[in-house]
């Protein structure tokens, strides 16, 4: 029986690629803002309708540097979820600020916009939702707190590229949202990722935080990193780019199909479908409840290994339950967060997985029923 993956990479033919990066051998220049790293960051900007793409070596470094432009004062206070990768609750630490954790709402698994104001303090600065899954969180009540209380708004959204929101792209929302374009997203640059940002001044200090705040060759006018993205990582973006669209109809129909099995199937919760959302299929999470299913999702998890099923039980742990934040961090209850972490399972999801595998993958979570 071959083995599944949970993921795999999406790439371009190797011709494609080739012919993207032999002009990289005329003109030796392999990073610092070449020429296809500008291509792509202008390809972006059109396809995205937002003013400003800053492009990264990753995703987590420029979620640190947006965070770090803000200027937001040291200690404050940020408003995240716990219910996510541990690059957003590290950007937020290695940042100087505090992490408050919000729970999440029970049906998309995105920031309870309910529960936010209940917490916001006099040292408060900032909201980081995570569109977790490709999920939007709820943007407007959102801006309007934010705008209430006056916070900078930035979006956690690796898991959100290509996705819109009543037509506009989900980077058009808060004062800045970061993609990830690891090799493992819907979209990938190799490693890589991007800020999308409205407001004009901040070109400027995301340069001088990505590039060592070089301004010319005999000026260095900020103490900044290095985090800038290669003419490869770029050049792969770039073919990568041209078919997202077919990327994105493959998945889908790979999600429909995991849906025509599991709907209806008692004890089983799958992601919703979105009001106004265009969706990118970015992963697929099945969420178990055992006294009606009959399995757990641990169990389930061990008979898709015992079959060469790769799955991830992704957001399990919770970022706020870590060992490196044991006393670091304010124990704030997220009920909500810790029960969907302890039942949920994201399956195999990527454009070329085939119908017969998909059907083999349902028909062994469904083994597991009583
Ligand atoms: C992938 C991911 C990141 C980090 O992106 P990298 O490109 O891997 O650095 C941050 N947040 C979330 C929710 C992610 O899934």
């Amino acid at each position: 029986m071959s083995r599944i993956l949970v993921t795999r990479s999406s790439m371009p033919t190797i011709e494609e690629y080739e012919n993207e990066i032999k002009s990289l051998w005329d003109t030796h220049w392999l990073t610092n803002m070449g020429a296809k790293h500008k291509q792509f960051q202008a390809e972006l900007e059109a396809m995205l309708g937002v003013p400003h793409v800053a492009l990264y070596c990753n995703g987590h470094l420029a979620l640190e540097n947006i965070i770090e432009a803000m200027d937001l004062p040291e200690g404050g206070e940020v408003i995240t979820t716990p219910f996510t990768f541990a690059s957003t609750t590290h950007a937020v630490v290695r940042s100087g600020l505090r992490p408050v954790f919000c729970d999440i709402d029970q049906d998309n698994y995105t920031i309870d916009v309910n529960k936010i104001e209940a917490l916001i303090t006099d040292k408060t600065v900032a909201i980081l939702p995570v569109h977790v899954y490709g999920n939007i969180c709820d943007v407007e009540a959102i801006k309007s707190i934010a705008d209430k209380h006056g916070l900078k708004v930035i979006y956690d959204a690796a898991h959100a590229f290509a996705v819109k929101y009543k037509g506009q792209s989900a980077g058009a929302f808060g004062d800045a949202s970061m993609f990830s374009f690891h090799a493992t997203k819907v979209f990938n640059t190799i490693e890589g990722g991007a800020v999308c940002f409205h407001d004009d001044a901040l070109v400027q200090k995301l340069n001088d935080l990505k590039n060592f705040g070089i301004h010319g060759p005999e000026e260095v006018a900020y103490i900044g990193g290095n985090a800038k993205m290669n003419e490869f990582c770029a050049a792969m973006g770039i073919c990568n780019l041209r078919h997202l669209d077919e990327e994105i109809a493959k998945r889908k129909d790979v999600v429909e199909r995991y849906r025509s099995h599991f709907e209806g199937v008692p004890g089983i919760k799958l992601a919703p479908v979105q009001k106004d959302v265009e969706p990118n299929y970015a992963y697929f999470p099945v969420v178990f409840d055992k006294a009606v299913f009959g399995a757990g999702r641990d169990e389930v998890f061990n008979a898709l290994a015992k079959n060469s099923i790769g799955a991830r039980k992704y957001f399990y742990p919770l970022t706020n339950t870590f060992s490196c934040y044991k006393d670091v961090i304010n124990a704030d209850s997220t009920p909500a967060a810790l029960d969907i972490s302890l039942r949920v399972l994201t399956l195999p999801l990527y454009a070329d997985l085939s119908a017969d595998d998909v059907d083999r993958i349902c028909e062994t979570v469904l083994s597991c029923k009583l």
